[in-house]
């Protein structure tokens, strides 16, 4: 495939790096802006990214960073079974002990109250846009809430006080014994003490919306390049002024420089190479997950769940039944560890009891890798002096689906220098530079 021409009258050039949801979402916003959008892919058209086979989950109620106090108490104790949903492969790299020192130094109570409400806002503001954009039904929305489900009573008191907190911020919560969340969900049989029910939370098939996505920055005059990688950018007086860029096709084998006046990297988990390459720090480590979609569940449940205790993922998608959890904070490698694999499925039978890990024989696991900032906050701004034209957009972590559609949005508006109503400082990128 051949690269875009370069043309240097052509002011409004932006080149997202990255299709993932995010790089997509950015595309989108920027065209809707006026922007002349060229987006870049590494893998072919029928790759897939941590985008493609995530939960699905759009998430007001994600309201509390990663980064949070307990978690690191929490993350020792499950780093002593090979079957718990998380774990942190520990080795020397200067790296990983860089980021568990900046996510220690955030992981407190300070931390949690001073972001809640502004997660809680993008958030909700996101889900805003999930349903503007599903209002030509190219995808489902589907707004029956999530259940977090839980077995013992001592983790339904904690989330009890978590929903206590989620109604002082506004949002719709309702405190479940067993026999309400059966009505509200009668399609599936739940052997749990209680649990919490986030209204306001939605689902969706990831690979639907992202499909319908790519049509509609394409109907809007997009241009998308699969199998083109990054390299590099060519900086002149500080000022970016191209992009390097390798066609992986093969036949054409092109390599070239992309020129235009904006960059944005949307890489995920990937980022950190292409910032380096500007001087800037931008830790991220790859978060890394695991999901598998049951074709003919035995029983299709109305309403997505997560399983507290186990930290399982639950949603479904039209017939389908997505489960999905773990995280293996580590390297850029996607290998399926088939014991963290075997801590999800052994988990579901206990909450949902028509349901064995024999029912998963066959079925294909997938792996993800999140983008993990060691503060729970995505980054979204300027790569800072030195660089100026290239922004960022990347460090989701386990909420990039459903920060995607303000992330386009925000990032739309910071192309154009036009008004975010959102204070972004929290975000900028340089933050641990
Ligand atoms: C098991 C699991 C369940 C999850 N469930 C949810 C959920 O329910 N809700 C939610 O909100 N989030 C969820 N997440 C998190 C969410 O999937 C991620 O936050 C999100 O997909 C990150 O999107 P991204 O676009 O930043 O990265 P990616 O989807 O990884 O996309 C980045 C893309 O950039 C490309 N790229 C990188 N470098 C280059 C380069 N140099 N040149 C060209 N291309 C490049 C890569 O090939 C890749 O395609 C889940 C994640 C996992 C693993």
């Amino acid at each position: 495939m051949s690269l875009p021409q370069n043309n240097f009258q052509d002011k409004h050039r932006v080149v997202i790096v990255g299709g993932g949801v995010i790089g997509l979402c950015v595309a989108y916003y920027a065209l809707k802006a006026g922007k002349k959008v060229i987006l870049l892919e590494r893998n072919s058209e029928e790759g897939d990214n941590c985008s493609t086979e995530n939960a699905g989950m759009v998430v007001p109620s994600h309201f509390v960073p990663l980064a949070a106090p307990g978690m690191i108490a929490l993350g020792l104790r499950w780093m002593l079974s090979s079957e718990s949903p998380f774990a942190i492969r520990l080795r020397p790299s200067r790296k990983l002990m860089r980021w568990l020192y900046l996510f220690w130094r955030s992981a407190n109570k300070k931390h949690v109250i001073h972001n809640r409400e502004f997660l809680r806002d993008l958030n909700l503001k996101s889900r805003e846009l999930f349903v503007e954009l599903a209002e030509d039904d190219s995808y489902e929305l589907v707004k029956r809430g999530l259940l977090m489900l839980c077995k013992g009573s001592n983790s339904l008191e904690e989330e009890s006080r978590l929903a206590s907190d989620a109604n002082d911020l506004g949002l719709e919560v309702e405190v479940c014994d067993s026999r309400r969340l059966a009505e509200i969900d009668p399609d599936i049989e739940m052997n749990v003490e209680g649990g919490i029910w986030f209204k306001q939370d939605c689902h969706l098939d990831p690979s639907i919306f992202l499909n319908q996505l790519r049509k509609k920055i394409l109907g809007m005059g997009g241009e998308i390049y699969h199998q083109v990688c990054a390299d590099g950018f060519v900086i002149e007086n500080g000022q970016a002024k191209a992009l390097r860029c390798s066609d992986l096709g093969g036949s054409e084998s092109l390599n070239d420089n992309i020129e235009a006046d904006q960059f944005v990297i949307a890489g995920g988990a990937w980022s950190p190479s292409l910032a380096r390459d500007l001087g800037l720090d931008l830790p991220i480590l790859a978060g890394k997950g695991y999901s598998m979609t049951v074709p003919e569940p035995i029983q299709l449940p109305r309403v997505c769940s997560i399983l507290n205790e186990a930290r399982v993922a639950v949603t479904p998608m039209g017939d389908c039944l997505r489960f999905a959890g773990t995280m293996e904070l580590g390297d850029n490698d996607l290998a399926i560890n088939a014991r963290r694999v075997k801590g999800i499925l052994k988990s579901i039978p206990k909450y949902f009891p028509q349901f064995k890990v024999e029912h998963f024989n066959g079925i294909k696991r997938w792996s993800g890798l999140r983008p993990c900032s060691p503060d729970g906050l995505p980054y979204i701004g300027p790569a800072g002096p030195g660089a100026d034209g290239v922004f960022i957009a990347t460090g989701h972590a386990m909420m990039g689906l459903s920060l995607g559609p303000i992330t386009g949005h925000i990032m739309a508006n910071i192309l154009c220098n036009d008004y975010n109503e959102l204070p972004l400082d929290a975000l900028f990128p340089g933050r641990f530079s």
